[in-house]
């Protein structure tokens, strides 16, 4: 019953399919490819449904044990809601971000979080007098933002001026600064230097040079970390076909760095973290949008469409188009015209895809972006000209588990008695 023509049928396009199986598949593909002893966080803004970030929390085989699932990364009250809601445990959760408010730095020890990445001494002493005032001590991880490994990617997050981190160069120097703050322990460090790596050596790279200068900065500032989380950039197909990377080589390629470096990670000393957010879910995903139109222009072709930045993509909306790509298979015809898939909204820039290989189509049909799993929904310009969110379903296999919309509401009570 969960055939995507059905699906569309019954609840309206775009919509959203989500299937809770390949999130359980790129979960267990992940830990795979990850000595047992490594914890996995989620990050929770590549997808926040409820039903994904519970299934991120659902316990795991690993290493012949039955072990906890993936824990929570997260970077706003809003995030921290949808995480305890599916049932994640706060003290599992590490909170992010470099402009934490002393109301949500309170919210979030008030609810139980006691890990924090921070972004810098002013982030840190924020938290700290927060802490104090509520009588608990955050631990806290020095995010760093480092000078890194050649590894080529298209994000590159860190190694130049950035509102990330504390520059690894100049870190050792602040250490009496940061070791003194009431209501916080440094507890180790937070590397993010990648995402969405090209290919596993570059990951691998990556991740050995950041093991290695996070002993060298535990050396320099003198303080045994009780925990090391050292980033991602596992890799996924975006809104084109494709699979998801399989990295045979990096389970053995981190042990045997942090043996060298870390000679106690195994026993926890310190224990090390890795994150992601696209590979746990971005193939769990399709899109479902509706054929509206088709026109030619000039002699282009367009096909027009339900939903477009407005359901998919905010990236695009940045002016960064994406390279969609459509699956044939609802009726099996093979791609056979090139046309710029565009949506609904009154701007150009609502263009999904522009001149590439499509079926034939007809108003009335249904395409299908694949690997439409991160960055849906909560990344688009979902409320630019007005138009209802996508509906989010939920299957598992053939079953469907769940089916629901984002609203929008405009909330007059902050105005209230003026
Ligand atoms: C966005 C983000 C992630 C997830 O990145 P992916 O490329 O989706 O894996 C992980 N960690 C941090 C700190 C992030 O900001």
């Amino acid at each position: 019953m969960t055939g995507h023509t059905e699906l569309a049928k019954r609840f309206g396009t775009p919509s959203y399919v989500y299937d809770l199986d390949r999130v359980a598949a790129a979960k267990r593909d992940l830990f795979a490819a990850l000595p047992d002893e490594v914890d996995v966080f989620y990050a929770v803004k590549a997808n926040p449904h409820p039903e994904i970030v519970r299934e991120m929390g659902v316990a795991q085989e690993r290493g012949g044990a039955r072990r906890r699932g993936c824990r929570a990364e997260i970077s706003s009250v809003g995030e921290l809601t949808a995480v305890l809601d599916a049932g994640l445990d706060a003290a599992e959760v590490l909170y992010t971000g470099p402009g934490k408010t002393d109301e949500e730095i309170a919210e979030a020890l008030a609810r139980g979080v006691r890990l924090f990445s921070v972004e810098s001494l002013g982030d840190l002493r924020h938290i700290g007098a927060v802490g104090v005032r509520l009588g608990v001590v955050a631990d806290c991880l020095l995010r760093v933002n480092s000078v890194s490994a050649s590894a080529s990617t298209s994000i590159r997050m860190t190694g130049v001026p950035s509102q990330f981190g504390f520059d690894s160069e100049t870190l050792p120097a602040l250490r009496d600064e940061l070791t003194g703050v009431a209501g916080t322990t440094v507890a180790g460090l937070h590397f993010f230097p990648l995402s969405n790596s090209a290919d596993e050596p570059s990951l691998i790279a990556e991740f050995q040079h950041t093991i290695a200068l996070a002993a060298q900065l535990q050396d320099e500032l003198g303080v045994a970390f009780r925990f090391v989380d050292i980033g991602g950039g596992f890799a996924a197909p975006y809104a084109v076909i494709g699979e998801r990377p399989v990295y045979g080589a990096l389970r053995a390629a981190l042990a045997e760095s942090l043996d060298t470096h870390f000679p106690g990670w195994r026993d926890g000393g310190p224990r090390i973290a890795c994150e992601s957010g696209r590979y746990l879910v971005a193939d769990s995903g399709t899109l479902l949008v509706g054929v509206v139109n088709l026109k030619e222009s000039r002699g282009r072709r367009f096909v027009i469409l339900d939903g477009g930045i407005n359901s998919f993509g905010g990236m695009s909306g940045l002016g960064r188009i994406l390279p969609v790509s459509v699956r044939p298979y609802e009726t099996g015809a093979p791609h056979e015209q090139l046309a710029s898939l565009v949506g609904p909204l009154c701007t150009p820039g609502d263009i999904l895809g522009r001149d590439i290989e499509l079926p034939a189509l007809a108003p009335g049909d249904t395409v299908a972006i694949p690997n439409a799993g991160s960055y849906g929904v909560t990344a688009s310009l979902l409320m630019f000209l007005g138009r209802p969110a996508p509906a989010e379903i939920v299957v598992r296999g053939p079953e469907v588990v769940s089916a629901s919309r984002i609203q929008h509401t405009r909330d007059y009570e902050l105005g209230r008695g003026l």
